[in-house]
């Protein structure tokens, strides 16, 4: 008799060193999301169990990254990791100038600042809470030209992330394409969900674009999972290496902005990379006000050359594989406990959909900022809120009320085992017994920038 195994994929790496896990009870718990006034931002890492907070900052290096920092050059100006991280760059991502940068908004505020005028229209593939806000302070306002699919948690669209052309043609013929410095489009879009555009729809925007001679902007900072994606769905990509998608995707836009602690698997960084040599030599001047001497931008040397090394890592297929495969993982163990999550599965994390969750709480009564409150208190996993809290309010002073209202489940780099993934569903499970019996939430303190990182809330 022929009999077939199954064959499962497995963690490409081992385990050299470990870092000991705090267990916590009930009562513990009460009190310390009381005390964060029930914000997980506000929380102590020390009373935390699971830490799925962010994918940002949170990745374990490997040896290799680890030894970099021993080859950390300390100078002021030229440092030879500035000069192996620009070649990495160039190589890997193929854009021509590189500016480090302490983290991804780094890069954003130098950008934001160069390219846009008061009264631009920036039109992306869904907002991200750091990245139009310094479109704001600039001046300019941002426009979602993402595929409606991308608002509804439960459509199964393969790609998310794409950008609606008849949406960016409409925004062009309104405003005209003088007042549109640049299309922001993500690679592996976040408040999607960590949903990828598609090449195809690259493409066809690069061809839009170019047109109107309009810059694209990308946020590339989950290139590499939005490449694996692509090389999982989109016919013509099975057989190339995550490395030449990346480089095929960089190819179709002028410029980037990336946050080197997510994909690029470092615990600090960023950077600014440009095609336009006039652009680059405005952003070579201003890193020098904000960030440091355009061969450091914020970093130390040692940081950079662990940067470079983290982003070879992040191109190599199992690698990526296994990191997209545990959150699918996870995202059907949800899925089998009737957990209403966001589908199709992401790239970074699962991300729950508390509208659907706590449908007796309306969207003031903060129903993902409760559901991740009451995950913590069951177990102590943090998890972080994506809905009417982070989405803040208007320059006008109104709340946006985003559709999507969730608790993302996020998960960092080479840090959980696959055990882990069972504790966590099995939170999830246990608070969504006894969902019913859950109330919501009021806010009590409201700051006026990015208010979902210092709120604070009680109990209805
Ligand atoms: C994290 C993030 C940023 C901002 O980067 P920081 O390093 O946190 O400053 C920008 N865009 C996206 C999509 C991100 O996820």
């Amino acid at each position: 008799m022929h009999t077939t195994y199954k064959r499962s994929w497995a963690e490409p790496y081992k385990i050299k060193m470990v870092e000991l896990l705090k267990m916590t009870t009930r009562p513990h718990r009460l009190k310390a999301i009381r005390e964060a006034g029930f914000n997980t931002f506000l929380l102590r890492s020390e009373d935390v169990y699971i830490d799925l907070l962010t994918d940002s900052g949170t990745s374990a290096m490997s040896d290799r990254q680890w030894a970099g920092l021993l080859l950390g050059d300390e100078a002021y100006a030229g440092s030879r990791n500035f000069y192996r991280l620009e070649k990495t760059i160039q190589d890997c991502y193929g854009y021509r100038y590189v500016i480090p940068t302490h983290q991804g908004r780094g890069a954003e505020n130098i950008l934001s600042k160069i390219l846009i005028k008061p009264g631009d229209i920036i039109p992306g593939n869904m907002y991200f809470t750091t990245t139009r806000l310094h479109q704001e302070l600039a001046g300019g306002a941002f426009v979602d030209i993402i595929i409606d699919e991308a608002h509804d948690p439960l459509n199964e669209h393969p790609f998310k992330g794409n950008v609606d052309l008849n949406k960016l043609d409409q925004v062009i013929k309104t405003h005209g394409a003088a007042k549109i410095p640049y299309v922001a489009i993500a690679t592996n879009v976040n408040m999607a969900g960590g949903q990828p555009i598609s090449m195809a729809n690259l493409r066809e925007l690069r061809a839009l674009t170019q047109k109107h001679g309009i810059r694209i902007i990308h946020d590339m900072t989950r290139v590499a999972e939005n490449a694996w994606f692509i090389h999982e769905r989109e016919p013509g990509y099975a057989n190339k290496s995550i490395r030449s998608i990346v480089h095929e995707i960089c190819s179709y836009t002028d410029g980037a902005t990336m946050s080197a602690k997510k994909d690029a698997l470092v615990n600090i960084g960023g950077f600014l990379a440009v095609n336009d040599w006039e652009v680059f030599e405005e952003a070579r001047n201003l890193v020098v006000v904000y960030e440091g001497l355009h061969t450091y931008g914020g970093l130390a040397g040692r940081d950079m050359e662990a940067m470079a090394i983290g982003i070879e890592e992040s191109l190599d297929n199992n690698h990526i594989r296994a990191r997209v495969g545990q959150v699918e993982y996870l995202g059907h163990m949800m899925e089998n406990y009737g957990i209403p999550i966001v589908k199709p599965i992401g790239g970074h994390g699962i991300f729950v959909d508390a509208k659907r969750f706590l449908p007796h709480l309306s969207q003031d009564e903060y129903p993902a900022q409760t559901l991740a409150a009451e995950i913590y208190l069951d177990s102590g996993v943090r998890t972080m809120e994506r809905g009417v809290v982070s989405a803040g309010r208007k320059p006008n002073g109104e709340n946006y009320y985003p559709k999507l209202e969730l608790v993302r489940f996020t998960l960092p780099r080479r840090v959980y085992t696959q055990a882990h993934m069972d504790v966590i569903a099995e939170s999830a499970a246990a608070v969504f017994a006894r969902r019913n019996r859950i109330k919501g939430l009021k806010m009590v303190y409201e700051p006026k920038y990015l208010r979902f990182f210092q709120a604070r809330f009680e109990r209805l």
